[in-house]
């Protein structure tokens, strides 16, 4: 029993690496991933970076190739889990550009084929829960959230007015953003109605400089409560689906202003995450998670008997080299 306990606190964090492919117009066809083995990719550093090769190790590395249900399979476990009531954590990571919300969601001309891991993990937690009928009732409702400049706003509102919300931990009812949009859904179909919901309010205030969507993170929460037919308990299980803010750091002598802010609350509270996760997987006593929103917001979702896999993306090109190597020393420092 101890020893199953320990097994499960060592699977509680997983980080896998995704190169994005090139993009179908770029000629400079020179990627910097010199090979990847397993879980292991190895980049080429060019002079500035110490000129050589350098390898980072995870739990699993996607390259170019690899296909969004390839992507998708190692998750399905946690799906299973969030029905027997667990909290679970999926983040995307990386600079803008790299692959996150392909990742997580697709590429805009969406077919069943590429759809990413929130469509299939919604898929199969309804198939799951219709598997289940004879012994569970389950209930499944989703909230979804930006957080943009340390500021915590609703995506499902349909009257466009996206007020400022507060974080309530409240272990009891899992709802720690109580006065966001709580909206019960059936089937996947509902889901994508509401993601597509979401992302229209996201792009509310967005202008062709300032992207609104690399530089906020979005959360997607699907709250799951299993009514026990036999026993009668009800369990209650979440899944956080989190498209973060691009990693990429700004210089600070060319942006200023809003621009220089913006970049400010992105580097912290993606640091204060990559706290987070290093002291869990150190299994550290005291646990930062009061030092970011996104940390704060999912408290009761990282750590404990909780999941989290991190899904870190890297971009192929030459030029990218400096974030690569950052977000590869990001990820192996929460790995
Ligand atoms: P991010 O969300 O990190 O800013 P995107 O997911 O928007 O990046 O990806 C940038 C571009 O690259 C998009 O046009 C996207 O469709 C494409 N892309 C990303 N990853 C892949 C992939 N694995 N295969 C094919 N195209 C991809
Ligand atoms: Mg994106």
């Amino acid at each position: 029993r101890l020893y199953n306990q320990v097994q499960d606190l060592k699977g509680s964090i997983r980080v896998y690496c995704r190169v994005r492919p090139f993009l179908p117009r770029q000629n400079n066809h020179i990627s910097t991933v010199d090979h990847i083995e397993e879980g292991t990719i190895t980049i080429n550093t060019p002079a500035k970076h110490g000129k050589g090769r350098r390898s980072f190790n995870f739990n699993k590395v996607f390259g170019p190739s690899a296909t969004q249900e390839e992507v998708f399979s190692d998750t399905q476990p946690l799906i299973r889990s969030v029905l027997d009531g667990y909290n679970v954590c999926i983040f995307a990571y990386g600079q803008t550009g790299s692959g996150k919300t392909y990742t997580m969601s697709g590429p805009k001309d969406l077919t069943e084929e590429n759809q990413g891991v929130n469509y299939r993990a919604l898929g199969d937690l309804f198939l799951l829960a219709e598997q289940r009928r004879d012994t569970f009732y389950y209930d499944v409702s989703v909230q979804m959230i930006e957080i943009y400049n340390e500021q915590v706003r609703d995506l499902l509102v349909t009257d466009g007015i996206n007020k400022r919300l507060e974080i309530r931990n409240n272990s009891q009812t899992g709802l720690n953003v109580p006065e966001a949009s709580l909206v019960h859904v059936t089937s996947t179909y509902d889901v994508i109605d509401l993601m597509n919901l979401g992302q229209r309010n996201r792009a509310v205030g967005a202008t062709a400089l300032n992207d609104r969507s690399s530089r906020s993170h979005s959360c997607l929460t699907v709250h799951v409560q299993g009514r026990d037919l036999t026993a009668g308990n009800i369990l209650r299980g979440c899944m956080h689906l989190v498209d973060l803010a691009g990693s990429e750091r700004v210089d600070k002598s060319e942006v200023t202003g809003d621009r220089l802010k913006e970049a400010q609350h992105i580097n912290k509270s993606l640091s204060a995450l990559g706290d987070v996760i290093s002291s869990l997987a150190q299994k550290n006593v005291h646990i930062p998670y009061r030092n970011s929103k996104l940390t704060q917001l999912l408290q009761d979702s990282l750590g404990g008997q909780a999941k989290t896999l991190m899904f870190v993306h890297i971009s192929p090109e030459p030029d990218a080299i400096g974030e690569t190597i950052s977000t590869l020393k990001f990820a192996e420092r929460v790995a």
